[in-house]
C-alpha cells in the first residue's frame, strides 16, 4: 500500500546514520551500476572502503564466474522497475571468494515515478549457509544412495506412523506381498507377538532385533523376514514447532529376507518331524489301545463287584465261608490287578517344549507330510493362510497331531467308494485377539444328533473297530482346551463337515494336568 504522507518527517541525518550503521551491507549505485555510496557493513564484508569503490562498477565484486544469464535476469528486472534477489559469487578485496545474496531495488526520485535514478543493493554473505546446505544435500543424497542399494527393505516412519522414506527393496515387498503398506502390517504383528515388550522397547528407545516373521503367499512359497525396529528422536521440521523443545519419535524398520535359509531349515526339519510324529503317533496308539482295554475291562469287573455284593447280602453271616463269594472276590481282585498293570503300562505322553507356535507354519508342515494321503484319496487341497499370523504359546507336537488327526478324519470321510466331491479347505485368520483355523471337507458331514457325541472318548461312527477307534476327536479337543482354545463343528455348514478352531495369542499355556488315574 502506497503512503501518501509520512506520519513524521525524519531528519536526513537520521536516515544517513541508520543506513551507515545498518548491519546489512548496503551499496547505492547510479543506473549504470557505478557505486555512489557504501556503508560500514559493506566495507566489513568485502574489505573495500568507500574510497576504494566509489565511482567503480559493482562488477568490481564479481568473481567472474557467475553465468551471464544471471546478470541478464538481474538487469531485465531492474530495467522493468522490479526488485531482483539472487545469489552471486563475489570476490573480496583480499581475493577470497564468498557467496552474496543480493537484493537490488530501483530507487525513484519520488513515490509514483517510474524511472529509477539509482539502485539500492543489499548484500548478505551466505557462504556458511550455502556450505551447510551443500553438506546437508550431500548427506541426504549419501543416505538415500545407501538406503536404496541396501539389500534389505527399509522404511522410516514418522511419529504419526506415516512412511516418509523407503527403498526399492521395500517397494518390491509392496508388490510381492500385495500389501499397501507392509511396515504397518509388520509393526502390528510385532506389537501383537511381543505384547508389552514392544511398547517398553519403544518407550526406552531400545532396538528390537531380528524378529523372524513369516508371510504366506497363496500359491507360492512363504517368505521369511528377519525384522528389526529402532527408535530415535529428532527435532520436528514443521515451522510452527520452531520454538518448541519437544522432539518427534521416528521408527526405523529393517526387513531382511531370510527365506532361502528358512526353506533349507524347513526341508531338514520336515524329515525330523516325520520321524517324531510317527513316534508320537505310536505312543498315542499304545496309550489309546491300553485306555481302550482298561475301559473294556472295567465293565465286567464292575459286574463282578455287583455280583459279590449281591451274594454277600444273600448268604449273610456265612459270607466269609461262602465259596462263591470267595471266588467272586478273587475274580474282582485279579481284574483290578490287571487294570493296575495296564495303567502302569500306559506310556507317558511325549511332548515338545512349549514355545511360540505359528499355525500357518504348523498346518503347512502337516499338509506337506500328508501329501501322499491326499494323492492316494484323490483329494484336492485348498490352503488359504492369513498373510501373517501372530504366534500362540503352545506345544507344537501336540498341535501337529491335532491337525494331522483332523485332516485325516476329513480325508477318510470323503474317501468312500463312489464319493465324488473330494475337496479339503484349510484357512487361518487372526481377529479380535484370537487365532482361528478352519478345516472343511465335502464329505457326508456329521449328523446334528452326533455333533457333541463325536467328542466323547471311544465314540466312533465307524463299526469296523480297528484299533482304539473314537479317540481322535476326544484327544484333539483335550489338546485344544489345554491351549485355552476351542474346537467345534460348524452347525451352519451343510456341504460336508467344517471344524472351527480358535486360540488366544500371547497366552501362556497352562500347566498340563497330572495324568488322571
Ligand atoms: P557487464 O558487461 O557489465 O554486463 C553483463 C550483462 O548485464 C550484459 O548482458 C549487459 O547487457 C547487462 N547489463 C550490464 N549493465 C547494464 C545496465 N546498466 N542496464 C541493463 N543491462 C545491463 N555484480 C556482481 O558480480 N556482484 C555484485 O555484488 C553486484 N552487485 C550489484 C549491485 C547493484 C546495486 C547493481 C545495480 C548491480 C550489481 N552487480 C553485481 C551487477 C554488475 O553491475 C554487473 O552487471 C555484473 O557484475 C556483470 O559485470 P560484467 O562486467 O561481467 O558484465
Amino acid at each position: 500500500m502506497a503512503c501518501t504522507a509520512p506520519p513524521l518527517q525524519l531528519a536526513e541525518a537520521l536516515f544517513q546514520n541508520a543506513v551507515d550503521q545498518s548491519a546489512i551491507a548496503i551499496a547505492i549505485t547510479d543506473t549504470a551500476a557505478r557505486i555512489v555510496y557504501v556503508n560500514r557493513a559493506f566495507t566489513t564484508m568485502t574489505g573495500y572502503s568507500a574510497d576504494d569503490v566509489i565511482g567503480r562498477n559493482q562488477s568490481v565484486l564479481s568473481y567472474k564466474t557467475t553465468p551471464k544469464a544471471v546478470y541478464q535476469e538481474l538487469w531485465a528486472n531492474l530495467s522493468a522497475g522490479r526488485d531482483w534477489t539472487g545469489r552471486l559469487l563475489n570476490r573480496r578485496k583480499d581475493g577470497t571468494p564468498y557467496i552474496a545474496e543480493l537484493t537490488v531495488t530501483p530507487v525513484t526520485s519520488a513515490a509514483g515515478e517510474s524511472d529509477a535514478t539509482h539502485f539500492l543493493g543489499m548484500h548478505r554473505d551466505v557462504t556458511k549457509e550455502y556450505k551447510q546446505s551443500c553438506l546437508l544435500a550431500y548427506h541426504k543424497q549419501l543416505i538415500e544412495s545407501v538406503v536404496s542399494v541396501a539389500p534389505m527393505a527399509v522404511a522410516l516412519l514418522d511419529s504419526e506412523g506415516k512412511v516418509i522414506l523407503d527403498n526399492p527393496a521395500y517397494q518390491y515387498l509392496v508388490k510381492d506381498l500385495k500389501l499397501k503398506e507392509p511396515a504397518h502390517a509388520v509393526l502390528a504383528i510385532l506389537r501383537d507377538n511381543l505384547g508389552e515388550g514392544f511398547d517398553v522397547a519403544a518407550a526406552r528407545r531400545r532396538p528390537l532385533l531380528n524378529n523372524e516373521l513369516r508371510f504366506e503367499r497363496t500359491g507360492a512359497e512363504p517368505r521369511w523376514y528377519s525384522c528389526s525396529v529402532a527408535w530415535f528422536e529428532e527435532h520436528p521440521t514443521a515451522i510452527d514447532a520452531f520454538h518448541q523443545n519437544a522432539k518427534s519419535v521416528y521408527q526405523l524398520l529393517l526387513m531382511h529376507d531370510i527365506s532361502g535359509s528358512k526353506h533349507q531349515q524347513e526341508a531338514l526339519g520336515l524329515a525330523l518331524m516325520r520321524e517324531r510324529l510317527s513316534e508320537n503317533e505310536y505312543n498315542q496308539t499304545v496309550r489309546e489301545a491300553l485306555s481302550g482295554a482298561i475301559f473294556q475291562l472295567q465293565g465286567p469287573i464292575n459286574l463282578i463287584a455287583a455280583a459279590t455284593r449281591l451274594q454277600r447280602r444273600r448268604v449273610g453271616a456265612t459270607a466269609a465261608s461262602d465259596p462263591l463269594v470267595h471266588a467272586l472276590v478273587e475274580a474282582q481282585d485279579a481284574g483290578e490287578r490287571a487294570i493296575a498293570t495296564l495303567q502302569a503300562a500306559i506310556p507317558t505322553e511325549l511332548s515338545a517344549p512349549v514355545g511360540p507356535v505359528n499355525l500357518n507354519e504348523l498346518i503347512r508342515d502337516v499338509l506337506m507330510l500328508e501329501t501322499e494321503t491326499f494323492l492316494a484319496a484323490g483329494v484336492t487341497v485348498d490352503w488359504c493362510p492369513a498373510l501373517i499370523l501372530p504366534s500362540l504359546q503352545g506345544d507344537p507336537s501336540a498341535l501337529r497331531i491335532v491337525f494331522r488327526q483332523l485332516i485325516r478324519n476329513a480325508v477318510e470321510a470323503m474317501n468312500t467308494s463312489g464319493w465324488r466331491e473330494r475337496n479339503l479347505y484349510l484357512g487361518t485368520s487372526a481377529r479380535g485377539g484370537r487365532i482361528e483355523a478352519e478345516i472343511s471337507d465335502t464329505g457326508p458331514g456329521i449328523p446334528e444328533t452326533l455333533r457333541f457325541k463325536v467328542f466323547e472318548p471311544f465314540f466312533s461312527t465307524k463299526n469296523d473297530c480297528k484299533g482304539a477307534r473314537g479317540m481322535g476327536l476326544s484327544v484333539a479337543q483335550d489338546v485344544v482346551s489345554r491351549h485355552r482354545g476351542m474346537l467345534e463343528i460348524d452347525p451352519e455348514y451343510t456341504n460336508g463337515c467344517r471344524l472351527r478352531l480358535s486360540f488366544p495369542h500371547n497366552h501362556p499355556l497352562p500347566k498340563k494336568p497330572e495324568a488322571v488315574e
